[in-house]
């Protein structure tokens, strides 16, 4: 298969279109993004990497940082971290706040907002240094010393993050947060403002095609925890637009709202977008579609 001339035919077609979705505006900080900027990047499971437009420019990965912070956990803790999260679709917003409090204090999932709290929660009980830990995690399997967090968008997000303060507040009083407040907000908050390149984000994604194994073919993750962690990004990767994705691309993966989307086929390849324009459930208006063509010219799904 030519996947460069693939993804150069995506590339011609997606910048071409004229309604680019909006550029999240709701992290002051975020706002700043030319909205025309368009990246992706390919990794297939015979190491072979092919990139389009502006796959090697840093940006905001946000919400896609839960999936690895995660990982992080999972690895260390193993499913108890599951006595404190749901795994099933809110088919809510991110950062909504009124199951969380119907439903005593347990998160639907790892990746609406309350849920990446708790991980976060996770992370700070785990280790002495979370936010440097967490970043050399991310370094070590993207295998790029380069990656860094953006310290005025971790800045933004603490002077506007009403709502996360909402949720960990809610989640104390639940008694689902062992860690202060701010303690925890901090580390979710630098976790999202991780800047990475699609180059860099596909490659930290390895592992979740690889059964566990990172780049260098190190175990990070046992195959059990890969099925599990791949099945949540399924049904749970994309806001309440889950099955919109499901139904139109076909593959696990997970966005964030600077415009990032990572997704995978088991044992195939991993895939990124970078698109800052969202549709209006928050996820990346063209990555979506740009993901949509690939399976279908591909043929490659897990469907
Ligand atoms: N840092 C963002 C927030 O907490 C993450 C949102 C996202 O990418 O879904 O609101």
């Amino acid at each position: 298969m030519n996947y460069q001339s693939i993804l150069n035919d995506i590339h011609d077609h997606v910048v071409s279109v004229e309604d680019k979705g909006t550029v999240a505006s709701y992290i002051p900080e975020l706002a700043h993004v030319n909205i025309n900027n368009f990246g992706l990047h390919l990794r297939t499971k015979d190491e072979q990497e092919y990139g389009v437009g502006h796959y090697n420019t840093p940006f905001s990965i946000q919400s896609i940082s839960k999936v690895l912070a995660l990982a992080l956990a999972a690895s260390k803790e193993g499913s108890s971290i599951l006595n404190r999260l749901g795994v099933e679709p809110s088919g809510h917003p991110f950062n909504q706040l009124a199951l969380l409090e119907i439903e005593n204090g347990i998160p639907r999932n790892p990746f609406i907002n309350s849920g990446a709290i708790v991980v976060a929660d996770v992370l700070v009980s785990l280790f002495d240094n979370p936010k440097e830990h967490f970043l050399n995690y991310v370094r070590d399997l993207a295998g790029d010393d380069n990656i860094n967090y953006n310290m005025d968008i971790a800045r933004s997000e603490k002077e506007t993050g009403f709502r996360n303060y909402a949720a960990a507040n809610l989640l104390k009083s639940f008694g689902n947060l062992n860690n202060p407040v701010d303690d925890v907000l901090e580390c979710y908050f630098m976790q999202c403002a991780l800047e990475m390149t699609c180059t860099q984000i596909t490659r930290s994604f390895h592992m979740f095609a690889n059964k566990g194994k990172c780049l260098l073919e190190k175990v990070r993750l046992t195959e059990q925890q890969v099925k599990r962690i791949n099945a949540i990004m399924l049904t749970c990767g994309f806001y309440d637009e889950a099955g919109e994705f499901a139904f139109e691309v076909g593959l696990p993966g997970k966005s964030g709202v600077g415009g990032g989307i990572v997704a995978l086929l088991p044992d195939n390849y991993v895939i990124t977008t970078w698109a800052p324009g969202l549709n209006k459930k928050g996820n990346s208006k063209l990555g979506m579609l740009a993901l949509e063509q690939f399976t279908t010219k591909t043929q490659l799904s897990i469907f």
